[in-house]
């Protein structure tokens, strides 16, 4: 899952990539809503954490233009609001402009990452913290993955990968696509950093038992293939 923090905070906006890196989302940072929106316009994103205080402009004019259609992509980003104003007022002004959660600064880091997996969720396939196709399993909120009853060994990036390929089982995805959901904005699109990832993934999928779980589709990209 690909993710846009926008926050001018340099403490907190590094504290949350570094923190929602680490759990295995991709991330790109920016500090000012024209930027934002710059980005918006040209990655695909699936969720923005947004600070609603910017130097530039109020983080409602992000929203408005995410919910207007101007980010790219097939799927509108969802949008996690992030303010130190906690009146009544702007939670209801945040979610008529289309936020679609709202957090209060302060706030802790463990319920950042609970509404950030709770909005990843939604609008796709899995409806729980598990995700289970054919004998794999993975748990989003445990950050674990399992092939029968093998546990898979996995970094934080195969870990994301094996998630964006379980939510679209069965679909032929492209290296580009996966580039832009799984990876950040420094992955060179012109390395073999995919490949080289998924190939990873293929090794411990097969020690866990799942032979020819992903299967390359040539000239078109990779597909989960649901094992029996
Ligand atoms: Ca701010």
């Amino acid at each position: 899952m690909r993710v846009l923090v926008v926050e001018d905070e340099p403490d907190l906006a590094s504290a949350l990539a570094t923190g929602l890196r680490r759990e295995g989302y991709a991330v790109d940072l920016v500090g000012e809503g024209g930027v934002a929106i710059d980005k918006l316009a040209v990655s695909e994103y699936d969720l923005v954490c947004l600070d609603l205080n910017l130097p530039d402009m109020d983080g409602l004019q992000v929203c408005r233009f995410i919910r207007s259609g101007g980010a790219t992509g097939d799927e509108e980003p969802r949008v996690l609001m992030l303010t130190a104003r906690d009146g009544l007022d702007d939670r209801v002004a945040g979610l008529d402009d289309g936020a679609d959660d709202y957090l209060v600064k302060p706030f802790a880091f463990p319920e950042l990452l609970a509404r950030v997996r709770a909005l990843g969720r939604r609008g796709s396939a899995a409806t729980g913290a598990v995700i289970e196709v054919g004998r794999l399993s993975l748990d989003a909120a445990r950050r674990t993955a399992a092939y029968g009853g093998a546990t898979l060994d996995l970094t934080a990036k195969e870990f994301a990968l094996l998630r964006y390929f379980m939510l679209h089982g069965g679909e032929v995805l492209s290296a580009e696509r996966l580039l832009e959901h799984v990876w950040d904005e420094h992955a060179d699109p012109f390395t073999n950093t995919v490949r080289v990832t998924v190939s990873n993934l293929r090794r411990k999928l097969r020690l866990a038992g799942a032979t020819d779980a992903i299967e390359t589709v040539v000239g078109a990209g990779y597909r989960l293939v649901e094992m029996p």
